[in-house]
C-alpha cells in the first residue's frame, strides 16, 4: 500500500508519500502561482524520489488551502484533520497541537480517540503568521530562518504592541532609530506571535496530560517555541521537520481510508 498527502499552503506546497513498512519520502517546493502546476510537479518529484511510478500510488489525500485546486484524483480533507493525524502518528500521546504556518495558525485539541475535539483558527490577517515574520524580518534586515536564533541573543525586553504587520514596521523603524539592538527587537517580534498564538490556546484550554506539539514552518524557530513553552509551562515537542506534519497526516489518513478503516 502506498499513500500521498498533497498539503498545498501558501507559503509552501508539501507532499509526503509512505510506503510498505512506512517507508516514506517528502518533498516541499515553494507554493507559486498555479496551483494545479506546483501540485503535479511535486507529487511526481517525491514520486521519483521513492522510486516509484505515480500510478503507483493507491490513494491521495490533498489538504491546505490550495487543496480545492489539485488536479488529480484524491480526498480533500482540512488541515485541521490533517494537522491531527499527522501529531498522533508521530505522537501517540499529542493531544494539543499548535500550527503556525504562512497565512494562518491553529490550536487543536484532539481527544482520546484521536479526533479533533475543538480547534480555534486565525486566518483573518498575517498577525500571528508566518507572513508577519517573513515581512518585519525583511525591514529587520535578516531572514525567517535566522530570526529564532538571533531573538535568543536578546538580552533587553522591548515590546512591540501592534501585531498588524503594517503597524508593526513602522514600530519597528522607530525602534531601530532609537538604536534598539536588532536581537532585543527579534525577540519582541516573536513575542508578539507567541502572545496571539497563546491567546488561541487560552481559548482551546490547555490543561492536558499528553504532548504539546508544534508544526508549520514556524515550528523552526526556537525563540517562539521556547516562549509558547513558558507561557504553556509545558515542554513543548517540535518534530525533526514540523512544516510536513500535515502532508504526513494527509498521507495516514488516505492509508486508513484505502485499509477502510
Ligand atoms: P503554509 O502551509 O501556509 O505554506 P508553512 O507551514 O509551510 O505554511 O510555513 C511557512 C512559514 O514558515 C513561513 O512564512 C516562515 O515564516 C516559516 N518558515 C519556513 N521555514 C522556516 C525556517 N527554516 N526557519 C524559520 N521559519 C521558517
Amino acid at each position: 500500500m502506498i499513500t500521498a498527502g498533497v498539503d498545498i499552503g501558501s507559503v509552501a506546497a508539501k507532499v509526503f508519500i509512505l510506503g510498505e513498512e512506512d517507508k516514506a519520502v517528502y518533498l516541499v517546493r515553494p507554493s507559486g502561482f498555479n496551483i494545479a502546476d506546483v501540485s503535479r510537479r511535486v507529487l511526481q518529484g517525491a514520486a521519483e524520489k521513492m522510486g516509484i511510478e505515480l500510478g503507483a500510488i493507491d490513494k491521495i489525500v490533498a489538504t491546505g488551502y490550495g487543496r480545492n485546486s489539485v488536479p488529480f484524483e484524491c480526498d480533500r480533507v482540512t488541515e485541521i484533520t490533517c494537522s491531527a493525524a499527522g501529531a498522533r502518528h508521530l505522537y501517540p500521546n499529542a493531544e494539543l497541537v499548535i500550527d503556525i504556518g504562512g497565512q494562518d495558525s491553529k490550536v487543536i485539541k484532539i481527544g482520546k480517540n484521536g479526533a479533533v475535539q475543538q480547534f480555534a483558527m486565525n486566518d483573518k490577517c498575517a498577525a500571528g503568521t508566518g507572513k508577519f515574520l517573513e515581512v518585519t524580518a525583511g525591514v529587520l534586515e535578516t531572514s525567517v530562518e535566522e530570526l529564532g536564533e538571533l531573538s535568543l541573543m536578546s538580552k533587553n525586553k522591548v515590546a512591540i504592541s501592534n501585531v498588524c504587520t503594517v503597524f508593526a514596521q513602522t514600530e519597528i523603524v522607530n525602534l531601530i532609530a532609537q538604536r534598539t539592538a536588532r536581537e532585543d527587537i527579534a525577540a519582541a517580534l516573536n513575542e508578539a506571535i507567541a502572545s496571539r498564538v497563546f491567546a488561541m490556546v487560552n481559548s482551546v484550554g490547555y490543561n492536558i496530560q499528553g504532548d504539546a506539539v508544534m508544526t508549520g514552518g514556524v515550528a523552526y524557530n526556537k525563540g517562539i517555541v521556547k516562549l509558547l513553552g513558558q507561557m504553556l509551562d509545558k515542554n513543548i515537542v517540535v518534530p525533526p521537520n514540523p512544516q510536513i506534519i500535515v502532508a504526513m497526516g494527509a498521507a495516514v489518513i488516505a492509508r486508513n481510508r484505502a485499509l477502510n478503516k
